[in-house]
């Protein structure tokens, strides 16, 4: 039953797979320590001018002097002497090792005092054994002959640094060279200056999570009570739910409760692109956390390093994280259960993670923390309205009837927007109006006002809201329309509130109602326009998408009936069914969308006025509400709940109409 839906426009896809897995892991380290080794070779063949350097004495120096067998003689102030052999006489100077001489063969000696070397070479030169060129130079001292020789080492050590430190993630927590292992895990515990405050109070909702995370609190307090009895205490627990709903909460409360240390990091901090650092990031989390035992360890987005191993070895896998996780097992296998070490960890897509971390004796608990339903959502409502200063137009009631698919994080987005709103009004207090301003904001964008619209433009957007509004009101399981704008909001050019039923399990024929209400749009166009434009390619992603899903996954079609080829393997290229399926799949969505779309125009065309009044009420009045539909269409057979909508929507349009009167007077 993934395909729940509700048609709140433009709310993020919470299942989107989370990419932060997918850094490049391109081994710069490797490659840069080959670099410098060629560097380092390079320089090292290179040294004395590609030629041998042999010392010799004084007096062998003299003899070579009077045959006559050298070219050049360097005299050095601190009384070296360097002389290049001639090329002819190399064989007998170096004997068997002339080949390995070089293009440079050079003898070096040292002469007792300078001044008898001059002498020397005078009378050498008058006896015509020597002719060749006498030069002499200054040896630099050797602090910057030393220099010289480890400058390059030096800049290749430098920009190695550099990149690493860049690389290490800017050497902020855990960067720099030294400690790109070191896991970037961030410490709460009692007497810190980041203590963990949070206890179950400040989770709202979530009874049932809350209940089997209280255990584990039990087994931080009071272990002994659980293995008297032999028991093993568990060494985690995997918290599973959508992003938002209170997962890194929950477990800050469980280390609040316990007063015991809380170390938090996310899954992708593991991942860097240097070989092994992963799991020597996981090695070094393990080791502080035993240190500070019993303490717990919580990791976000666990699935950045604990996605299935790759099944098809030919395809290669990801090798750094595959050691990340093999690691992290490792770590999860050696530690004894009763170390006091509990880990934590979150994902929201449990069916990508490797069956062997959720095997007994790792995370063998699993605790859903889902979207918070109506009565969750006024608690979660109740504990951040805490600290806003409210009036009394503020319904708690109705703001959670309002929020429909938010999570608790979104909850407390709208709490602090509707705070915002209110002081950029210069209000003292904050009212209902700014909250249900706030829930349009956050779930539509920001009103652009200013978005300059054609006057065909408004025509058309009016008749493509109009056609969804006019269908879900005339299908039964379509959701309940609450309002219809044609304002442009964040980069939706217009947006219909639906309230969809919170329900778990949804039938097929309340999928094809909401499919069919969901081609309204695009089918009103066609219709009443003559012409299809882009404005409905959102509708028909999300069409398209949704009938793949029954057909392929839910096993709703005539031709293809319980069958489900769903597969978690995101990196399979291999499709679990032959390509005749495939083709029938592809036959069957296009039939279904086919089918709905036909439905729509259909029901259109038998409510053409309807649908005409509707679109131009919107074009006069920008926003509708539920009970201007119903004023064109009469009343919804179904409609017990739609009418609740209406006592507060009733409530709710006439403060916006006048709001609205104010602003066009203004
Ligand atoms: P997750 O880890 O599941 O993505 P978080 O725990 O980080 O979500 O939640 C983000 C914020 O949302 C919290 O700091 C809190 O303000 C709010 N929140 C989420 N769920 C709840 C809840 N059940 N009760 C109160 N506040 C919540
Ligand atoms: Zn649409």
């Amino acid at each position: 039953m993934e395909e729940q839906k509700n048609n709140i426009p433009n709310k993020g896809n919470n299942n989107a797979p989370n990419n932060r897995s997918f850094r490049p892991k391109f081994n710069l380290n490797l490659m840069y320590m080959i670099i410098a080794i060629m560097l380092i070779a390079l320089y090292m063949t290179n040294e004395g001018g590609s030629g041998i350097n042999q010392e010799i004495s004084y007096n062998e120096w003299q003899t070579y002097i009077r045959q006559g067998y050298i070219s050049k003689v360097v005299a050095y102030d601190d009384r070296t002497i360097e002389s290049y052999i001639k090329p002819d006489h190399v064989k007998d100077v170096f004997k068997d090792k002339a080949e390995e001489a070089g293009r440079n063969p050079v003898v070096v000696t040292k002469s007792l005092t300078l001044q008898g070397l001059d002498e020397f070479l005078q009378k050498e030169k008058d006896a015509g054994h020597f002719d060749g060129q006498i030069v002499s130079k200054e040896k630099g001292n050797y602090f910057t002959m030393f220099l010289l020789n480890a400058l390059p080492f030096i800049v290749i050590f430098g920009l190695w640094m550099f990149f690493m430190r860049r690389m290490g993630g800017g050497g902020s927590i855990g960067g720099g060279l030294f400690s790109v292992g070191k896991s970037k895990a961030q410490l709460f515990e009692k007497g810190g200056s980041n203590i963990s405050h949070i206890t179950f109070k400040d989770v709202a909702g979530q009874a049932e999570a809350k209940q089997e995370v209280e255990e584990i609190v039990e087994f931080l307090k009071s272990p002994q009570k659980f293995t008297d009895l032999g028991g093993k205490i568990p060494k985690g627990a995997l918290l599973v739910g959508p992003p938002g709903t209170g997962k890194t909460l929950l477990a800050k409360a469980v280390a609040g409760e316990a007063n015991v240390p809380f170390f938090s990091l996310a899954g992708s901090d593991f991942v860097e692109m240097f070989v092994g650092v992963g799991a020597s990031r996981v090695r070094d989390l393990f080791k502080q956390a035993k240190e500070k035992a019993p303490c717990i360890v919580f990791i976000d987005e666990i699935d950045a390093v604990g996605r299935a191993r790759g099944k098809n070895p030919s395809i290669g896998g990801n090798d750094e994280r595959e050691n990340t996780l093999n690691q992290l097992l490792t770590e999860m296998d050696g530690f004894g259960s009763n170390s006091g070490i509990i880990i934590l960890a979150a994902t929201n897509r449990v069916d990508v993670l490797d069956k062997a971390l959720l095997r007994a004796g790792r995370f063998d608990r699993q605790i859903h923390v889902d979207l918070p339903d109506l009565n969750e959502r006024k608690e979660v409502f109740g504990v951040h309205l805490r600290p806003i200063k409210i009036d009394n137009t503020v319904d708690i009631d109705l703001l959670a009837r309002q929020t429909p698919g938010f999570s608790g994080a979104d909850i407390a987005n709208v709490c602090n927007e509707a705070a915002l709103i209110a002081a950029r009004h210069g209000k003292k207090f904050v009212g209902k109006q700014d909250f249900l301003d706030a829930v349009d904001r956050i779930v539509g964008g920001l009103e652009k006002k200013s978005k300059i619209t054609t006057e065909g433009e408004r025509r058309s957007i009016a008749l493509h809201e109009a056609g969804h509004a006019s269908i879900s009101w005339l299908l039964e399981y379509a959701n309940p329309l609450v309002k219809v704008t044609i304002v442009p909001r964040g980069r939706a050019l217009g947006a219909a509130w639906y309230l969809p039923e919170e329900r778990q399990i949804t039938t097929k024929e309340q999928m094809l109602d909401e499919m069919c209400a969901t081609l309204g749009g695009r089918a009103a166009e066609d219709l009443f326009l003559g012409h299809i434009s882009t404005g409905a390619m959102n509708d028909l992603e999300r069409v398209t998408k949704q009938a793949f899903g029954m057909i392929a996954y839910l096993g709703m079609s005539d031709k293809l009936p319980n069958l489900c080829y769903y597969s978690n393997d995101d990196y399979s290229f291999v499709k679990p069914y032959s390509d005749k399926t495939a083709e029938m799949i592809d036959e069957e969505v296009k039939n279904m969308v086919n089918e709905q779309y036909n439905r729509a125009k259909q029901i259109l065309s038998e409510h053409k006025e309807q649908h005409a009044q509707l679109a131009q009420l919107l074009i006069d009045k920008e926003v509708i509400f539920a009970e201007d539909v119903e004023h064109i269409f009469g009343k919804r057979p179904w409609a017990s709940r739609s009418e609740e909508i209406m006592g507060e929507q009733d409530k709710e349009k006439h403060t916006k109409e006048s709001n609205e009167q104010k602003t066009e007077k203004a």
